[in-house]
């Protein structure tokens, strides 16, 4: 039975709901709406112009009315007067094909015709950043290998508990927090879920880290490498799939090499088949092509892969497979769209499932030092616009996300990849002045 929204805030004392949207480049757009106006909004959902937001709309289309999924309803930790609930975009009664949670939610389906269900975690790392962006916030933490710093974790300990505290709070199950690589940098882990749960806590996830930040004086920051030379925001995601009821993992067979099914090999064929093609998804910024082509860090690794490989409990791919029954894509970065993320795993995924693909030979060798010996797997993109074109050239992974979102998608960040060759950099002007 759907949650009556307005009984909801009647019971929880919320006075104004922010109904959420997620557009094609992973902004929130919301609409604060009284809980005296729910129970019309919950029907009709808020009204939006689409033009104003990523979705590739003109300003000549009708509304865009973003109805609440009552399911995914939250009541803010930090301000018990709002609950945040995440919409799905219709226009003129049909769904808005190019929105990342409405095609989420049909590759949700696909897979749930062949009997199977998705669960998937994600590691979304982030800075604790200065309000003005320019360096870190915490002028001691300055050690070449600061991962698990026990001090620096501590000095953020007011902001990094808050945020724990509140997902103990919603549920979430989280179990770790620590400082990573960078200077600067943290990691904070929840429990894995449903590939649609996962992608609302993981927008939901943002939205908190950032406003948490803000509240102590500090700002959070997702982009893929937002310091030279120090390692970046990765978003990894770890995959298994279900039976139905959620009981047995169809990824796990103990008896076959890494523990990993028949299914979950394929599953992972498709994955490494599409691989430099969903980078356009993946890894969708100018910025993120200098987390994964990166030189060696400060701290002595980029821990970002840059070749399609696949290996066992080795973190120098682009897939790992940490323990039987599930596999995880180090590819991705702080910049993902939560949605598209889930939704372009499941569809390079099934797309491998159908195609019985094969993940081909994984490699067990350090790829920081030992990467160049390999000449059979291909290299990630080195570049968005790269990246594009191979999305573009692979019109299977476009079918299965939707031509409508594909055509969105590779418009608008071929308009980004434009704005970006238009910038007249210092660089240039170093390099050039005196041909
Ligand atoms: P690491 O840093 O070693 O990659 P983390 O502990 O930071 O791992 O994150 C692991 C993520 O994987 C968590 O979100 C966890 O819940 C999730 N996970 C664990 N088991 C599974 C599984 N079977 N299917 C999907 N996700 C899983
Ligand atoms: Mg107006
Ligand atoms: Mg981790
Ligand atoms: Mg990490
Ligand atoms: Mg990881």
């Amino acid at each position: 039975m759907t949650l009556d929204l307005a009984a909801f805030a009647a019971e929880k004392g919320v006075k104004y709901f922010m109904i959420s949207f997620t557009d094609l480049f992973g902004g929130q757009r919301a609409k604060l709406v009284p809980a005296q106006a729910i129970a019309e909004m919950q029907e009709e959902g808020a009204g939006f112009a689409g033009f104003a937001t990523w979705l590739d709309l003109t300003p000549a289309h009708p509304d865009l009315f973003a109805i609440p999924d009552a399911s995914s309803v939250i009541q803010l930790p930090w301000k018990k007067d709002v609950a945040w609930v995440a919409a799905d975009c219709v226009m003129e009664d049909k769904p808005v094909e190019q929105a990342p949670r409405v095609i989420l939610k049909k590759l949700i389906a696909e897979a749930a015709e062949a009997g199977l269900r998705v669960k998937t975690g994600v590691e979304p790392e982030f800075f604790l950043i200065s309000p003005d962006g320019s360096e870190i916030s915490d002028s001691f933490d300055t050690a070449e290998k600061p991962c698990y710093d026990q001090q620096a974790v501590m000095r953020r300990y007011d902001v990094i508990a808050e945020i724990c505290d509140y997902m103990l709070e919603m549920g979430w199950k989280p179990y770790q927090n620590d400082h990573e690589d960078a200077n600067g940098q943290f990691e904070m882990n929840w429990e894995y879920d449903d590939a649609l749960r996962t992608a609302d806590k993981h927008s939901f996830f943002k939205f908190m880290v950032k406003s948490v930040a803000e509240k102590h004086g500090l700002r959070a920051t997702f982009m893929p490498k937002p310091f030279k030379g120090l390692t970046g925001n990765g978003c990894h995601a770890h995959i298994s799939v279900w039976d139905m009821d959620g009981k047995v993992n169809a990824f796990a067979d103990d008896a076959l090499p890494f523990g990993l099914s028949e299914q979950g090999r394929t599953f992972l064929g498709g994955i490494m088949k599409h691989a430099s093609a969903l980078a356009a998804v993946t890894n969708p910024t100018v910025n993120s092509y200098k987390r994964i082509n990166a030189p060696r860090t400060l701290s002595g690794a980029t821990w970002a892969p840059n070749t399609v490989t696949w290996t066992g409990n080795n973190r120098t791919h682009m897939v790992r497979v940490p323990g039987p029954g599930r596999f995880e894509l180090r590819l991705p970065d702080g910049a993902v769209n939560p949605y598209l993320l889930q939704s372009v795993i499941i569809a390079a995924g099934l797309s491998g499932l159908r195609s019985k693909a094969d993940p081909g030979r994984h490699y067990d060798i350090d790829m920081y030092r030992e990467g160049h010996t390999v000449t059979d797997a291909p290299k990630l993109p080195l570049n968005l616009l790269d990246a594009l074109r191979e999305f573009e050239s692979d019109s299977g992974l476009q079918v299965a996300l939707g031509t409508e979102f594909s055509k969105a998608y590779v418009k608008l960040k071929t308009d980004e990849w434009n704005s970006y060759c238009s910038q007249f950099s210092a660089w240039e002007h170093q390099t050039t002045l005196d041909v």
